[in-house]
């Protein structure tokens, strides 16, 4: 049994975390905080405020905090479970260069495992870009994603990642096209981009690949976020015990 933290407990995904621990065997929540704690359980784990954070982890010392905030509270979630030597798992997404650093300065002393995207079906996307990216080195390529009316960062995180992926593999790509309006050519270096923010839409990322006489479009479309929760806790399983160091979730797919 793997005792965990759960950070972000009342945002949308730390809901769906609690709700996957409930029914996951080989996990226990020891405790879970918000910034605003709630009045009722989610999913029968009370919701303490995460000012107690720092005192609750040297209480109930669980293996792994599974981290669903926003990029500065998991920085700093990450700098004091590095203090107390307990693995981070973040989902989180939006990253500036400082809360970056942190995360990773956190990985000298304590295992950290940030993924953009804990969908294995994301995984597999993202393997059939590389290899889409390779099989046609003359193609345009755009990137689509959709997301809910209330995501904070654009584009999305598996979006970057994306991004990084092909140009990865076409280093003649260094030019990223945020949206374009008015007289805007497409030139041959670049990738577009584009974020649509739309309703409850759980997130949906496109990939298109346009050649002469052909496209290759290349879509993931989340149903809802029980995927995420569910990759983060095996995410979480997978990190327990491990030594201090940065890891991916290729890593946890690959067992
Ligand atoms: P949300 O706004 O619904 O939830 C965030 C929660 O964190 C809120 O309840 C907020 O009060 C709480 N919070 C903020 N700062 C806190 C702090 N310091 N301590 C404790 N709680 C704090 O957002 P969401 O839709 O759940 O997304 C959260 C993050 O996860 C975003 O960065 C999003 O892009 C990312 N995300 C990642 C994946 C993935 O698979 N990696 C999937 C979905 C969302």
């Amino acid at each position: 049994m793997v005792r965990l933290a759960v950070t972000g407990a009342a945002g949308r995904m730390g809901r769906e975390v609690l709700a996957a621990a409930a029914d996951h065997e080989d996990v226990d929540v020891a405790f879970a905080v918000n910034r605003s704690p709630v009045e009722d359980t989610i999913s029968g784990v009370a919701v303490k405020s995460a000012t107690d954070f720092d005192s609750l982890l040297a209480d109930h010392k669980p293996a792994v905090v599974v981290d669903f905030t926003g990029p500065e509270s998991a920085a700093n979630y990450a700098t004091v479970c590095a203090q107390h030597g307990v693995g981070f798992v973040t989902g989180t997404t939006g990253f500036d260069e400082a809360d970056f650093a942190a995360l990773e300065a956190a990985s000298d002393s304590t295992a950290v495992l940030k993924a953009s995207n804990f969908s294995r079906g994301v995984a597999a996307l993202r393997l059939a870009v590389r290899e889409a990216t390779a099989a046609l080195p003359a193609a345009d390529i755009e990137l689509t994603e959709t997301h809910h009316n209330a995501k904070r960062d654009a584009p999305s995180g598996t979006a970057k990642t994306l991004l990084e992926d092909i140009e990865d593999v076409r280093e003649d790509l260094t030019e990223r096209v945020h949206g374009r309006e008015g007289e805007a050519p497409r030139s041959t270096d670049e990738i577009g981009v584009h974020a649509r923010r739309a309703g409850d839409v759980a997130g949906e990322h496109e990939v298109l690949l346009g050649g002469s006489n052909e496209t290759l479009s290349l879509t993931h479309r989340a149903g809802d976020r029980s995927i995420f929760a569910d990759g983060a806790l095996d995410a979480a399983v997978w990190l327990a015990g491990r030594e201090a160091g940065w890891y991916d979730f290729f890593e946890v797919i690959e067992g």
